[in-house]
């Protein structure tokens, strides 16, 4: 995938009708650029619009938000990788803070779902991001580290030279605060550092991305920030007009 990568995670907004409505208007605003990579986490229930109206652009990718690791079976409600596989996604979202803290999804389960998107032919992008708490007390990094080694307990190096990661603290996350280029720079280092025992010279090419309140007026400064490989984006992806010109960052 195309460095620097701009995703757009939609979290629970735009259904498949106003995905239609999104993406005409940001197609219009976003010619092709071969110089990176747009990704779309859209609602798993709009990942077929999206991907249909992006069927012809090599630099847009989709993807959905979370998997359940088990492949097939009695787990009413949730969505295997290889179903989402078949659905279009090629990257999924695993550990997103709001899985975290909201619905108790912990280090070990994230573990299994990289390894279930992984076995599915799905990339996993695993997030990990550390509390204010956490922070305040000088843990970010035993916490990030931690997380990101739980995440890809169950993956051959290979495999984990092609994922993709992305830094996000929780109290940067729709708060409007976000971490400077230089506090997302030093965390990156200490991500790829930790990559670096496991792939080798392949983590110089892995995708770290930094997510936390990232907007139109700051996205320029991280992506170019040492070690940041592109933005993960909540709030600030959920207008056309305004994503366009971040992905343009
Ligand atoms: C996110 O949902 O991953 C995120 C970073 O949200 P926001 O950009 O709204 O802080």
């Amino acid at each position: 995938m195309k460095r620097p990568v701009f995703a757009a995670n939609w979290k629970m907004h735009h259904g498949p009708t106003d995905a239609r409505e999104f993406m005409r208007a940001f197609l219009a605003h976003y010619p092709r650029q071969d110089d990176r990579t747009v990704l779309f986490l859209p609602p798993a229930l709009a990942l077929h619009v999206v991907g249909e109206l992006t069927r012809e652009r090599s630099d847009i990718v989709v993807g959905v938000q979370n998997i359940y690791w088990e492949d097939k079976g009695a787990f009413t409600g949730e969505i295997s990788a290889p179903i989402a596989r078949d659905a279009g996604a090629r990257v999924v979202l695993v550990g997103h803070s709001e899985r975290r803290h909201i619905f108790g999804e912990t280090d070990e389960q994230t573990g299994l779902k990289c390894a279930a998107a992984a076995r599915a032919g799905l990339t996993p992008m695993l997030c990990v991001g550390e509390q204010l708490e956490e922070r305040e007390q000088g843990d970010t990094e035993s916490v990030v580290l931690r997380q990101l080694r739980a995440g890809i307990a169950g993956l051959q190096p290979a495999q984990v030279a092609g994922m993709l990661f992305a830094y996000e603290p929780v109290w940067a996350i729709g708060t409007g605060r976000n971490a400077t280029p230089a506090d997302a720079s030093a965390v990156h280092a200490a991500i790829r550092g930790a990559l670096r025992v496991v792939v080798g010279d392949k983590a110089a090419k892995v995708p770290i991305l930094y997510g936390g309140s990232v907007n139109r007026g700051n996205a320029a400064a991280l992506v170019r920030a040492p070690e940041v490989d592109g933005v993960l984006v909540g709030g600030a992806s959920l207008d056309a007009g305004g994503w366009a010109a971040i992905a343009r960052a």
